[in-house]
Parts: C-alpha cells; structure tokens; sequence
C-alpha cells in the first residue's frame, strides 16, 4: 500500500517560512506564479515571508494545468505518442499584469506544492518562456529568469525535465525531499480535524 503522509496547514507555513531566507538570496522574486490549486496557499504564505519593508507586495498570478493519460494507439501519423499530456485550464492574467511586456526581464517564481513526476513543473517552464520569449520579441529587454518552489518534492525517477542553469544555480527550490508516497495536503481535507489527528499521530 502506497504510504501516506498527511501534512497540516501549520507544516505548510513552517515549511515557507523556512525556505524563504534561500528564495529571498538565491530568487528574490518579483513575480509569482503559483500553479492551482496547489500552489495558490503556499504562494500566499510565500509572500508575506517575502516581504521586505518599504517594497509593495509581490504580486501573484494563477495558472491552472490539467494532467491526463494520453492512451491513444493510433498509428495515424498526426497523433502524438501516448504519454501524461497537459493541458492549459487557466493562464496569466493580462488585464492585471499590463502586457505581456511586463514579464520581460522579470524575476518570476513558480509555485506549486509537489513535484512528483516533474510533467507539470516541465510544461510550465517551457510554455512561460515561451511567452516571455514571443514578448521579448515584442517590447525587446532582457530574458525572464525562471526559479521553482515546491513544499515536497518525491526522490524518484522524473519525467519532465527542467532547465540545467536552475537546478544548478540554486534557483529549484524543495523544502523537503520525500520519498515516492501520496501526501495529503490540508485543502483537500474533507474532514480537517481527522486529517490533522492523523498527522499527528505520524509525529508520535
Ligand atoms: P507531476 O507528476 O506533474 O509532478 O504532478 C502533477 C500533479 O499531481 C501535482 O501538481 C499534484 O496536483 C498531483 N500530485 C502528485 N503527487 C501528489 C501527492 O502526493 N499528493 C497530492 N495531493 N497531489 C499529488
């Protein structure tokens, strides 16, 4: 049976309080963009911990992704590999953000709260710089800087692959490294008491 680790609100705020030091040295983000649902609370939490006096709160942009089993066979020449596909549900909102001119030369965090097989933190990437790019080519400026934050990341073996230049520049960042078992995260809880009785009794 696969483990289970249930983990409380109270653990998500520590677990972003302490890696917000790293952020702020290694990111010092001026945009996030956190991946729904699961990157929405961690981002909130993020940005107070992010806060520095004087500066205005950094601002946070939703994006939501739909993962899904591609099982097609199909031997028509168009029709891609069966494979995870992803697929865009929500994306930067540009009425809030000006133009997409504003996320040239940015530094821009990503937020999600798990990275399992890395398919969706892959797409995000890609398709984020995509954008940055075809706005690069617009409004001219420098290149987007990409950093992740991610609560738990799974050691196992990944499919997507993200840049190089971040994991080894300190710009991929995990709060812990779990192993390969389902974590149960607060806002799914139907019945949250329960749900943090039973992460407690993890600790005991
Ligand atoms: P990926 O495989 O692309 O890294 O993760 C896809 C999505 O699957 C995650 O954003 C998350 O919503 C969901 N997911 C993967 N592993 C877990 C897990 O252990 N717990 C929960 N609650 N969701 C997970």
């Amino acid at each position: 049976m696969v483990q289970k680790l249930y983990v409380t609100y109270n653990d998500v705020h520590k677990l972003c309080q302490e890696a917000a030091p790293k952020l702020l040295e290694e990111v010092n983000p001026q945009l996030m963009i956190a991946i729904g649902g699961g990157g929405y609370v961690p981002a909130r939490i993020l940005r107070s911990f992010l806060k520095r006096a004087g500066s205005p709160n950094i601002p946070i942009q939703a994006i939501g992704l739909s993962l899904y089993e591609q099982l097609s066979t199909s031997t028509d020449a168009d029709v891609e590999e069966p494979g995870t596909k992803v697929t865009r549900t929500q994306w930067l909102d540009l009425s809030a953000l000006g133009e997409m001119g504003s996320l040239v030369g940015k530094r821009i965090l990503i937020v999600d709260e798990v990275d399992d097989t890395r398919t969706t933190l892959e797409y995000a990437v890609k398709e984020l710089e995509k954008d940055v790019e075809l706005a690069r080519e617009k409004f001219g400026g420098e290149k987007a800087q990409f950093s992740i934050f991610v609560l738990h990341n799974k050691d196992k073996q990944k499919k997507g692959i993200l840049p190089e230049e971040m994991t080894s520049s300190g710009r991929y960042v995990a709060a812990r490294t779990v192993g390969d078992e389902w974590i149960c995260y607060p806002w799914e809880a139907t019945d949250i008491d329960e749900h943090d009785a039973l992460a407690a009794k993890q600790h005991e």
